[in-house]
């Protein structure tokens, strides 16, 4: 029954399908959700009905309870056609990490963006036995204690291969306004950057419906973050114009999110986003009057105490607001020996209010 929330509406309220199982939410497509073992619980995975097959968007994590549920589907709902297609969104472990062992077992294509399917195959050839330098330097300059560093070289390097199945060698690319037919119907597909490099969405105007991955979800804020692989990265300036692209799409599109629920009011998400964000923007810049490490960023962001389990996570999303300030002139870096600090270059300039209307 729909339910509204926060502006946005949920036509199904906050009813899910149980894990593994299939609730159909609008002609030829279901969702599937999975189970993940992170604070975080689940995933939304989606069936599309492509006449003589099914496409598959995005696998679920790479774990043993995951693949039983796809071995009951494969057994059970799905057994009269084969997976044709395996599409995944973008190289999260959530996303990819059963894309090759399906891909091996459905005897089935996965489909990608370029810039996904390179980096997840560099990350699963990763591995080493010590953590390089250079990115333990990157978190030391971001004012990581001696302690935390010494933490992440104990857990070693090469978390990613351990957490996704092999995967196949080739792939067939998806780019940015690539059209799909499936089972009859266009879908488009929108490329999206800032949570990972070349994020695919899958927009059906026929149908009214967006598969948005991790590119916009209802209630929670996808992870935005500069990494040690392009520590010069604007990894939110990409994101707020993905977010303007997407604000394209007709407000009356359904939202099927990779998290959370599927939910009507995209433009009226979108501005959230973007307010939150420019929020952030805001506090950040007037806590620059004093130089400040990334860490010592942390309470204007976040207003709370980061668990060590978060702290990388934390750390990447406070540099990806820094970077964003430094970009446009409103902050600047000062080295400290290997420590670096960040200053407002004028506090008294307010950062820029996002001027799109919706
Ligand atoms: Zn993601």
């Amino acid at each position: 029954m729909p339910l509204e929330r926060r502006g946005l509406v949920y036509p199904y309220g906050m009813a899910r399908p149980a894990d593994g199982a299939l609730a159909e939410v609008a002609e030829g497509v279901w969702w599937l959700r999975m189970p993940l073992p992170f604070s975080l619980d689940h995933i939304n995975l989606w069936l599309l009905d492509g006449g003589d097959h099914w496409v598959v968007v995005d696998t679920g994590v790479n774990s043993p309870a995951v693949a039983d549920h796809w071995r009951a589907l494969l057994a059970g709902p799905l057994a009269g056609r084969p997976v044709g297609r395996i599409l995944v969104t973008h190289y999260h472990p959530d996303h990819i990490g059963l894309a090759g062992w399906l891909s091996r077992k459905c005897q089935a294509p996965l489909l990608m963006t370029r810039g996904e399917f390179m980096l997840a195959r560099v990350l699963t050839l990763d591995v080493a036995p010590e953590v390089p330098a250079d990115v333990l330097a990157f978190y030391a300059a971001a004012g990581w204690s001696e302690e935390q560093i010494r933490r992440m070289e104990a857990a070693g390097w090469g978390r990613f291969a351990r957490g996704v199945s092999r995967l196949p060698t080739g792939y067939q690319r998806l780019r940015d306004g690539d059209r799909l037919d499936i089972g009859g119907r266009s879908w488009t597909v929108v490329v999206g950057s800032g949570h990972s490099p070349e994020h695919a969405c899958l927009h059906c105007p026929e149908a009214g419906l967006l598969i948005s991955g991790d590119q916009v979800l209802p209630r929670i804020t996808s992870n935005v973050s500069v990494y040690p692989t392009e520590p010069e990265a604007d990894p939110l300036g990409d994101w707020l114009d993905s977010l303007a692209r997407l604000r394209e799409l007709p407000e009356e599109t359904l939202v099927l999110p990779a998290h959370n629920e599927p939910f009507l009011g995209l433009h009226r998400r979108i501005d959230q986003l973007e307010r939150d964000h420019h929020d952030k923007l805001d506090r950040l810049a007037a806590m620059l009057a004093e130089p400040r490490t990334v860490t010592a960023c942390f309470p204007a962001l976040f207003g709370r105490a980061i668990a060590t389990d978060e702290l990388q996570m934390a750390t990447g999303e406070a540099l990806a607001h820094l970077a964003w300030l430094v970009r446009r002139g409103r902050a600047e870096v000062e080295a400290e020996g290997s420590v670096r600090r960040y200053r407002a270059r004028d506090a008294r300039v307010p950062v820029s209010r996002p001027t799109a209307a919706s």
